[in-house]
């Protein structure tokens, strides 16, 4: 086999969206020999997403193991970013545009107002921080919310980080600890048995895998991390879909808004991310169109419309940039982290509408530092669902 003379590879990450760039940076950080190969580094669903840290209020009632995933992810991520930072040499994690100023989830009906108090109800029973507010006390913390709103649910601990600047970093912060960036396009090839790293060792482990990059060339590691996002499906016949999600920046010259808003306007979910540069994030539709990355016009009319609900000032700003990107998606919503038998490769994708918040936690799981909450996210539970 003709491999790439790159070293002893202990990790070959396929896929550099924010899950496989984090991972590369972890791994490498943690004195493993690490390559990447995407040929378009954070073009993907990184590219496009809003960048909330929201465990609390993306979560449905059913999905208690995302929550906790979730917040194990959100408590990891002040470090995170202040290293990424420091490695990426931007100074503080400002540079990130990281913020922890909270969530305020608001209700314009009754049915809206009963739902956040059963989220409220279930948040408190998880010993998790929320404050369920009147619609006067909802506009005292954001003066710019539309008058019609008469409650809301405030999560002081959410977060929200520019993903953008974050793909950014994890690149620089890879140039200098001088991990390769392929910007080739891998196929797999088959290999051996998956390698089942050990906890938290830089060992390199017994069996191997590799691809084949698009100009033919064959490169081995230890291990194939796949963390190809919303394409992982189509190249290890996993469960991954792509989950189509329009979304809109609109620049303003002084900020709109002090923290993240979200809200539920014609039964549709809608949400305002603001960034320390004036730029407002509205987003995101959820359509299952398969690889369709079109910004259509009635995507961008429902955005606005129902951010307008939520903040009538919002149609004064200008259009800056509007994009579609292909969540990752898996039948329960959960990710997929670690060895799949039926590929021979490790797992890191199907983040769906968390991979920004998901991405420290992943990493950690990688290196075998969070066997419970890794097990979770186990390939297995749908290939073998006894052992679930
Ligand atoms: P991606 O970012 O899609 O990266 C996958 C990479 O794989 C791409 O760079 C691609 O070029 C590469 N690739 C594909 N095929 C190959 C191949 N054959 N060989 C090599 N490389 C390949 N999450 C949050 O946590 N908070 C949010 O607020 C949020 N908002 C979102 C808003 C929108 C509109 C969307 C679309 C998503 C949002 N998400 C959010 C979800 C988040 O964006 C995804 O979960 C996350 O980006 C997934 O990251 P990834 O690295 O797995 O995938």
């Amino acid at each position: 086999m003709d491999i790439t003379p790159l070293g002893d590879l202990d990790d070959l990450v396929v896929g550099g969206g924010v899950v496989g760039l984090s991972a590369a940076w972890r791994l490498a950080r943690a004195g493993r020999r690490v390559a990447v190969a995407d040929p378009a580094p954070a073009s993907g669903a990184s590219h496009a997403a809003a960048g909330m840290l929201a465990p609390v209020s993306e979560v449905g009632y059913t999905e208690e193991p995302l929550l906790r995933l979730g917040a194990a992810s959100l408590e990891r991520w002040p470090a995170f970013a202040a290293e990424l930072a420091d490695d990426a040499g931007l100074g503080s994690a400002n540079a990130l545009d990281y913020r922890a100023d909270g969530t305020l989830d608001v209700a314009f009906g009754a049915d809206d107002l009963a739902a956040l108090d059963e989220l409220a109800a279930f948040m408190d029973k998880l010993g998790l921080p929320v404050e369920r507010l009147t619609g006067r006390e909802c506009r005292r913390l954001e003066p710019m919310l539309a008058p019609s709103v008469r409650g809301g649910l405030h999560a002081p601990d959410d977060a929200w980080v520019d993903p953008r600047r974050v793909t950014a970093a994890l690149l620089a912060a890879l140039r200098h600890l001088e991990v390769p960036i392929l910007t080739s396009r891998a196929s797999l090839l088959p290999s051996g048995l998956p390698s089942g790293l050990p906890s938290g060792t830089a060992v390199r482990p017994a069996s191997s895998g590799a691809v084949r990059l698009a100009d033919g060339r064959e490169v081995g590691a230890g291990r194939i991390v796949l963390a190809a996002g919303a394409w992982s499906g189509e190249l290890a016949g996993v469960p991954v879909r792509p989950v189509k999600g329009q979304i809109m920046r609109l620049r303003s010259p002084q900020p709109l808004l002090g923290r993240c808003v979200r809200g539920m306007v014609h039964g549709l979910p809608v949400y305002l991310v603001p960034r320390g540069d004036g730029e407002l994030v509205v987003g995101a539709t959820q359509e299952e169109l398969g690889f369709d990355t079109r910004v259509t016009a009635g995507g961008v009319y429902e955005l606005l419309r129902d951010a307008r609900e939520l903040v009538p000032g919002v149609t004064e700003l200008e259009v800056a940039d509007v994009v579609a990107g292909l969540r990752p998606g898996t039948p329960d919503n959960l990710p997929l982290i670690g060895p799949d038998a039926t590929s021979g490769v490790t797992l890191a994708t199907g983040h769906h509408r968390g991979g920004v918040l998901l991405a420290p936690l992943t990493a950690a799981i990688l290196l075998g530092e969070e066997p419970e909450l890794g097990a979770l996210c186990s390939p297995r539970r749908f290939t073998n669902r006894d052992e679930r």
